[in-house]
């Protein structure tokens, strides 16, 4: 065995317990695994500060003082502890919101830290959550200037698993790994040609450095094969694709289509929409499988173009579907394009995890003698005991729910042929993005919203205003309008968050009492029956309010709701944000987004408001967004829902690097194919590998 393929329960340092918790947490389950477990970031160990010396909230600093003064503030959820750290020169301020109680207790008072971290100025400079180090203890690292930083899971640290355990256990990894145990993944002449490090020498430089510039050679190695393979593989998908995708034409724009254009569609047609369309048509009608991306900001009209699509589908004697990634959004989605083909021969019908067993024998029957013609759903749709007698199409709204494998699974639902695809996303993607995410599809953009809508005025209001806003949202409702109020939820404490809203909840009821006032409210613990119920009440205008979680953030339409309030703003990203936003602003009124968070903001946070208030366009928006986020920034990029994550490569700053990978991955396979000659032997090997993997993890997810 390659001792790369060692499982990491046998590295020194490893036992059963952290092996596992390595595994479920970080996917880290070989040696080989933890050797691609890349920093994110090093720390200057070698430079010492005093307080005094703090300017800016630019650079993290690293502080040798004692620490005292604790005092637990504010009560509830919301208690914090601050600290004061001294050293010769002056003090600052030390806070923590998390872990109160093990920090008050784990700290020595008048003993000589270490510590580390980002100051920001809040009535004097504070350091948030700092790194604490006892320098006695950890004497051996003290002197280095490229200290590895780690990212891990609230639940590793729990089980003692830190960025500096990860560093120890790295230590111990490449004190066991020759040069010889690692095997080069590039061919020479690409090494050669784009001047690579070897593979060996990136490794170990990128965990343990030895200066800026062989960092900086590990760091271009390890992306740029990143980015190749990635490319590599999506090069090659396309073109095996291209050659054996045949596809359906569906040779009439027939009898349903021209009917539902010409007497029951409500308003004109978007040129975008009418753009789309066109194109979508085209696809019909080249005799390949179509597989293109539909992108189009919130509110700028998908829902009517998948169905004049699935339209066209019918008029050629095929079913459709339409998935959606929520409950909420099916029922929604069934509900229009009921309403929309009401007056028409055209049998929907609408399959969701909570169809009951009448309904799914019902819906079965339907589907297989062809008399049911459009069906929506959840991803209850791609169970395998969902046959069609003839399914032509497939619209999957809001991608970034579902995972490649799942769009697949799709493909095996016509026996005769893979279904004609068109995915749908809100989500704008910069170009670099979708080029390295979706480089099999064809994309369509719908860059116009419908006339007539204004735009959305948004506010960022402290919490300390929130009586004003509260009058603000009475005025508004007795205008007759609706209004959203969200609160974050964040997976790893859910129970937290749900306090959160429960309280948020309460205090709404209390400041908009009945029966002036109902108010609904929506969360993720509510069974599919009662979010409904509450939807509906709302939808129907029951209920002037809706307090809800994130549940909403995609899809949602009611058109009269035209105020949305964001509590805790600042814990959401930019993209969550946008789509949040865009829950307004789809009726004739002036619509509102208020922004509520605290006064104390990361510099970050207050960008990404100051972004939000400055401009509605979600491209420009995702561009921010990226750039914000920055390499290895692995919470907020699952916060946003990017269906990718990239160990190392970084999609804004590494531009340039991507193109010269796709181009590199480009002339190889136009001179090599198949990747069939002795030279790309290890491409064709490595690209298995990686593949098999995403399809490994794409199942599991
Ligand atoms: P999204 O692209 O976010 O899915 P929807 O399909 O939900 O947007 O459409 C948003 C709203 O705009 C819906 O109420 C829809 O009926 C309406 N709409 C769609 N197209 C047009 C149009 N061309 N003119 C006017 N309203 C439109
Ligand atoms: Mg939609």
């Amino acid at each position: 065995m390659e001792v790369l393929d060692t499982p990491i329960k046998y590295l020194r340092g490893v036992g059963p317990q952290k092996a596992s918790n390595l595994e479920k947490e970080l996917n880290v389950s070989t040696f080989e695994d933890l050797a691609y477990y890349f920093p994110y970031k090093y720390i200057d160990k070698s430079k010492f500060y005093f307080t005094t010396d703090i300017t800016s909230d630019a650079v993290a600093v690293q502080l040798k003082g004692v620490i005292s003064n604790f005092r637990l503030e504010g009560s509830g959820h919301k208690q914090r502890l601050t600290a004061k750290f001294s050293d010769e020169k002056g003090s600052i301020e030390l806070i923590w919101f998390q872990g109160l109680k093990w920090v008050q207790e784990s700290i020595v008072r008048g003993k000589e830290y270490i510590i580390y971290g980002k100051p920001s100025y809040y009535q004097g400079w504070t350091i948030a959550h700092p790194e604490i180090e006892d320098p006695i203890k950890n004497q051996e690292t003290v002197p280095v200037k490229f200290f590895p930083q780690y990212s891990t899971s609230e639940k590793l640290k729990n089980g003692k698993i830190n960025s500096r355990t990860i560093a120890l256990l790295q230590k111990n990894l490449w004190s066991v790994i020759k040069t010889t145990d690692i095997s080069e993944t590039l061919p020479k002449y690409i090494l050669q040609k784009y001047r690579l490090m070897p593979l060996y020498d990136s490794l170990r430089n990128i965990h343990f450095p030895i200066s800026d510039e062989l960092l900086s050679k590990a760091r271009s190695r390890l992306k740029f094969e990143e980015l190749f393979y990635i490319q590599l593989n999506i090069l090659k998908f396309k073109a095996d694709k291209q050659e054996k995708s045949v596809g359906f034409v569906f040779k009439v724009v027939g009898e349903n289509f021209n009917n539902f254009y010409t007497h029951y569609l409500p308003f004109a047609l978007t040129n975008a929409q009418k753009r789309v369309v066109k194109e979508i048509r085209k696809d019909f009608l080249t005799g390949r499988q179509c597989n293109r991306l539909i992108q189009g900001d919130v509110g700028s009209g998908k829902t009517l173009v998948a169905l004049l699509s699935m339209l066209i589908a019918v008029d050629n004697n095929f079913q459709a579907c339409i998935m959606a990634p929520t409950e909420i959004l099916a029922r929604q989605h069934f509900q229009t394009i009921k309403d929309f083909v009401k007056d028409m021969p055209i049998n929907v019908d609408i399959l969701t995890g909570t169809s009951t067993k009448k309904e799914r024998k019902r819906i079965h029957e339907s589907l297989q003698d062809g008399s049911l013609n459009i069906l929506v759903g959840t991803h209850a749709l791609i169970e395998p005991d969902v046959v069609f007698k003839n399914l032509g199409l497939a619209v999957i709204d809001e991608q970034h729910r579902f995972g490649v494998a799942q769009r697949a699974m799709l493909y095996s639902k016509n026996s005769v042929l893979p279904p004609h695809i068109l995915v749908m996303t809100a989500t704008p993607i910069p170009r670099t993005l979708s080029m390295t995410l979706y480089g099999d599809l064809d994309i369509s953009v719908i860059d116009e919203l419908p006339p007539g809508r204004k735009p959305i005025k948004t506010i960022h209001s402290y919490d300390s205003k929130r009586l004003m806003v509260f009058k603000f949202l009475k005025d508004q409702i007795a205008l007759g309008r609706q209004v959203y109020i969200v609160y974050p939820l964040i997976e790893e404490s859910k129970n937290f968050d749900y306090k959160d809203l429960t309280d948020g909840y309460e205090s709404i009821s209390r400041a908009f009492p009945q029966p002036q006032y109902n108010v609904s409210m929506v969360h993720g613990k509510l069974r599919p029956d009662e979010k409904e119920f509450e939807m509906q009440r709302f939808i129907k205008g029951e209920t002037q309010i809706m307090v809800a979680t994130t549940v909403i953030e995609v899809g949602v339409n009611v058109p009269n709701a035209s105020i949305m309030v964001i509590e805790s703003a600042e814990k959401f990203g930019l993209s969550q944000l946008h789509q949040l936003r865009g829950r307004v602003g789809r009726g004739d009124d002036q619509s509102y987004c208020i922004l509520m968070s605290s006064f104390k903001l990361s510099s970050d946070a207050r960008k990404r408001l100051d972004i939000m208030c400055s401009t509605t366009d979600g491209f420009v928006i995702a561009e921010e967004d990226l750039k914000l986020r920055g390499p290895g920034d692995m919470d907020s990029t699952q916060q946003s829902g990017t269906p990718m994550q990239l160990k190392i490569a970084d999609l804004v700053h590494d531009t340039g690097l991507l193109n010269i990978a796709r181009g590199a991955a480009f002339d190889v396979l136009e001179v090599d194919p198949e990747l069939s000659k002795p030279e790309n032997e290890i491409l064709k090997l490595r690209r298995q590998v990686i593949f098999n993997k995403e399809q490994h993890w794409s199942r599991i997810s």
